[in-house]
């Protein structure tokens, strides 16, 4: 597929449409397979000439960065990879307003997508703070950005203090903007998890409305579970939609209480089809190893060097690249920043590995089976049917 760089932008129009004829892309979901009990699907997400099996999870530049640290010779598996980017108020303003650093932002990211081949990429904005934007001119900007970096799949994100008409409006306004361009890849509409179902409704009804093949969800950091209520509706009614949560941390809060189960583990189980991990500021106190957080293959569940040692000894529950032949010293050797990093990269294999076991679950009606053999996930959904129960009640 032909890059592009932000220098080329003078480039003649014919030259233009020549490229973006060759690097037209469609998505959709081949060979599906839904659960009876649950919202959860399998299929294969196809992307252009990139396909992936779902359910999935996606790297981010995040994990990218940290396979370089821990200097593991594959690279990571996956066929999707998020480019997720911290923006702050100042940062946002300054790109969106100034010639120069915009340049530099998409130059940062054609770099970083150099040497992936049969990947699809997307950006993904990390709104913190103050950080937003609601005019379309800003959207133009965000658009053009994509579209120097050579995204795949062109992102339109709800930004705080959007009203769900700002939203239609901006969504309009990038489909002309892609037929003035001629540029012809899927659009990827993003949506922020909101406390109530009513409100994600009023955001995503626009996206359902257009018959999008493509669905963001925000997760902000949180489990947000009206917003994957409403996600499990959607996905019911359009199965054939894919569904990505950006943003998913590794545990759930949920009923006031902090569970030990992944949250990622448990996306599909609401109709989510993929999902790519959060992407945090570093901590203002210095991490330290026993804050470390690793996912545990044999339960679903989330846990520090302690807890670990509590379960399992010095046994690792894994044969990833990280935890071959290894056992949790060897884990935890070196420095606070290798262990982070080797923590993230043997999440990303090991979630990607059971989630293969879910997707042939699911293809062989026996999902709620597989759940009830992992701890934490079946402790969750426990959990789940309690607070469902005691809501009937009322
Ligand atoms: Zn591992």
């Amino acid at each position: 597929m032909a890059r592009r760089s932000p220098l080329k932008s003078h480039a003649g129009k014919q030259t233009e449409e020549a490229v973006w004829w060759v690097s037209m892309v469609e998505v959709s979901i081949q060979d599906q397979a839904s659960d009876e009990t649950t919202s959860a699907h399998a299929g294969i997400l196809r992307i252009g000439k990139v396909s992936a099996a779902l359910p999935n999870k996606f790297a981010t530049t995040t994990e990218l960065n940290a396979t370089r640290v821990v200097g593991a010779r594959d690279t990571l598996p996956g066929e999707v990879v998020v480019s997720a980017k911290l923006m702050y108020p100042d940062s946002l303003k300054k790109i969106l307003k100034e010639d120069a650093p915009l340049r530099d932002f998409a130059r940062r990211l054609s770099r970083e997508g150099g040497g992936f081949e049969d990947v699809a990429r997307l950006l993904f904005l990390i709104f913190k703070g103050e950080a937003s934007y609601d005019e379309a001119e800003d959207l133009r900007t965000l658009l053009d950005l994509q579209y120097f970096a050579d995204m795949d799949v062109v992102t339109v994100q709800q930004s705080s203090g959007m009203s769900p008409e700002d939203f239609a409006s901006l969504l309009k306004f990038a489909e002309r903007w892609m037929n003035q361009k001629g540029v012809d890849k899927p659009i990827m509409p993003v949506i922020q998890a909101s406390e109530t179902q009513r409100e994600f409704e009023l955001f995503s009804a626009t996206v359902v409305k257009s018959k999008s093949h493509l669905l963001g969800v925000d997760m902000r950091g949180g489990f947000h579970y009206y917003t994957l209520r409403a996600v499990e509706n959607i996905k019911r009614k359009n199965p054939a939609m894919w569904v990505h949560a950006f943003q998913v941390p590794p545990k759930i809060r949920f009923a006031r209480h902090m569970l030990p189960s992944s949250q990622g583990m448990l996306m599909p189980y609401f109709g989510v089809d993929s999902y790519s991990r959060w992407v945090v500021p570093p901590p203002p106190v210095p991490l330290t190893k026993d804050k470390i957080n690793v996912f545990d293959k044999s339960g679903w569940g989330v846990f520090k060097r302690k807890e670990w040692t509590g379960l399992h000894g010095k046994k690792l529950t894994c044969t990833c690249p990280m935890c071959k032949g290894q056992n949790l010293d060897g884990f935890y050797g070196g420095k606070v920043l290798t262990v982070l990093s080797r923590s993230k990269v043997h999440d990303h294999y090991a979630q990607q590995d059971e989630l293969k076991k879910t997707s042939e679950s699911i293809r062989k009606h026996q999902y709620a089976r597989l759940i009830k053999t992992k701890k934490y996930a079946n402790m969750f959904v426990g959990e789940l049917k309690k607070s469902v129960e005691a809501e009937t009640k009322r």
